[in-house]
């Protein structure tokens, strides 16, 4: 079969047939986070997303170079070229040495990543590891005339390159308006015009990140990392380029004009954008204390969560959105969420222990095509779950003796649920994620049934004692005409 992978092109805002530059190699680039805080739950939707994107390509057979960074400088507050750098301000506050903030959120990162079975991109660079690179890029758009140094910074002349290119193109932005409205600086920034933005800026006395360049000792404006990054691993052309909608404007519109300016030409092919995460229909934001890091949610210690949610649950909860469609978290939504994923698993472990018998009576031929028609349609997956879903209750029915499925269309099945269950969706069991999980249900199956044994030896004491410990520990035992029943 044919794949024609189409994905949509924020750039165009029209989806486009996937070709690569290169055969059968795809470079891509996706903005990853600044780590001066744990991970919420608007880190996991890009995360996530590209995730999948990369796992499609890789079933597609591409050999994928997937560049995920780690901003750890020059992204000051409120995304401007003013404001206290955001790790450094942390480091201060905590007394720790900028790195070590890095450090420590970074693993925390990569932990939640783990859990919610995000792959680990080829490369993953920081900023503060790319200076010399971003220095370069800098100087570069200064000898083509595009930036110009202020007070040992430099600025992004955004009027002069939109003579020649067309800046705004990305997000739609009008730059007339734009510097209508911003004209009047009157001198008093170093800045010509406020829509200008800092490739380089010279560090106050207390900045404590700052390293030496030729205008000033310093550090780079936050988009410069992309630019530099990007073109280091990926070329001077690659293909994708990948981020949240909020990075549109103004970080990649920026990275857009920046390498547009240095190279003389456009860098990348397509951008993609995930769309956003409210929640209970507001932003989120951590002055509207609606801010839930990943841990919380799989804890649950979070007021606005009615439970801990499990890693797997999250994950299923945005691949049941279209990436491009807002999604709106609740504790409800999860919960549902929730259920259509055990649903699932349990199908797919039902699936295992299916036996088949000479003709089939369900129809389950096409699945594979209708999953992977759905995914090449800019990786609609919830359509393709919503496949998974009908084929469940086949299954069930076969399962339930009700039906029959022949060898051919079962191993076929398996297959497909393999594909994209494990393999392009990601979903783990929850057993699996925890490891130990599968042995303590175990453990405990076997004390009760040590208790059962006892009763029927009528040994009162033993059995009285399993039931009331294990009540005591917050288990819920239910005897029933097989056996027994428990939870927690
Ligand atoms: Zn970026």
């Amino acid at each position: 079969m044919e794949h024609n992978l189409y994905i949509y092109n924020t750039l165009s805002r029209t989806k486009e047939l996937f070709v690569p530059i290169h055969e059968n190699k795809v470079g891509m680039y996706v903005c990853g986070p600044t780590v001066y805080g744990d991970a919420h739950l608007g880190h996991a939707r890009p995360a996530i997303t590209f995730d999948i994107l990369f796992r499609y390509l890789l079933h597609l057979g591409y050999k994928v170079r997937y560049v995920r960074n780690i901003t750890d400088v020059g992204h000051l507050e409120n995304d401007a070229d003013t404001g206290e750098d955001k790790i450094g301000k942390k480091a201060k506050l905590e007394e720790l040495e900028p790195m070590e903030v890095v450090q420590y959120y970074t693993n925390r990162y990569h932990k939640a990543m783990e859990a919610l079975n995000v792959l680990p991109p080829s490369i993953e660079p920081h900023a503060s590891g790319h200076i010399m690179e971003q220095i370069d890029f800098v100087q570069k758009i200064l000898d083509a005339g595009y930036a110009y140094e202020s007070e040992g910074s430099v600025y992004f002349d955004v009027e002069k390159y939109n003579k020649k290119y067309n800046y705004g193109k990305l997000s739609g932005r009008n730059i007339e308006d734009m510097l209508e409205t911003t004209r009047d600086l009157d001198g008093q920034s170093e800045k010509r015009r406020s829509v200008d933005f800092a490739l380089w800026k010279r560090a106050s006395p207390e900045h404590i990140m700052h390293w030496k360049a030729p205008w000033s000792e310093g550090f780079p404006g936050w988009h410069m990392e992309c630019s530099a990054m990007g073109t280091k691993y990926l070329g001077e052309q690659f293909d994708i380029h990948g981020g949240g909608m909020d990075l549109m404007f103004p970080h990649h519109e920026c990275e857009i004009a920046q390498s547009t300016a240095a190279l003389g030409k456009e860098t990348v092919k397509y951008w993609m954008h995930n769309n956003m995460i409210t929640i209970n229909g507001q932003k989120m934001g951590k002055s509207l204390g609606n801010f839930i890091t990943l841990e919380a949610f799989f804890t649950g210690n979070h007021p606005l969560l009615t439970q801990a949610f499990s890693p797997m649950t999250v994950r299923f909860f945005i691949l049941q959105a279209h990436y491009r469609s807002t999604v709106d978290f609740s504790s409800e939504a999860l919960q549902a969420s929730e259920k259509g994923l055990n649903r699932l698993m349990e199908g797919y472990a039902r699936l295992q222990k299916i036996t088949a018998s000479p003709v089939s009576s369900v129809e389950t031929a096409g699945l594979r095509a209708k999953c992977e028609e759905a995914m090449c349609d800019d990786l609609n997956t919830p359509i393709a779950i919503s496949h998974l879903f009908d084929a469940l209750k086949a299954i069930n029915l076969v399962h339930d003796g009700k039906e029959t499925i022949s060898q051919p269309d079962l191993d076929e099945l398996k297959s497909v649920f393999a594909l994209f269950i494990d393999e392009i969706l990601g979903l783990k069991s929850e057993s699996e994620i925890s490891g130990g999980a599968d042995a303590y249900k175990k453990a405990i199956d076997l004390m009760l049934n040590m208790r059962l044994e006892a009763k029927q030896n009528k040994d009162w004491a033993t059995s009285d004692k399993i039931r009331n410990e294990l009540t005591a520990l917050g288990f819920e035992i239910k005897d029933t005409k097989d056996g027994f029943e428990w939870k927690i």
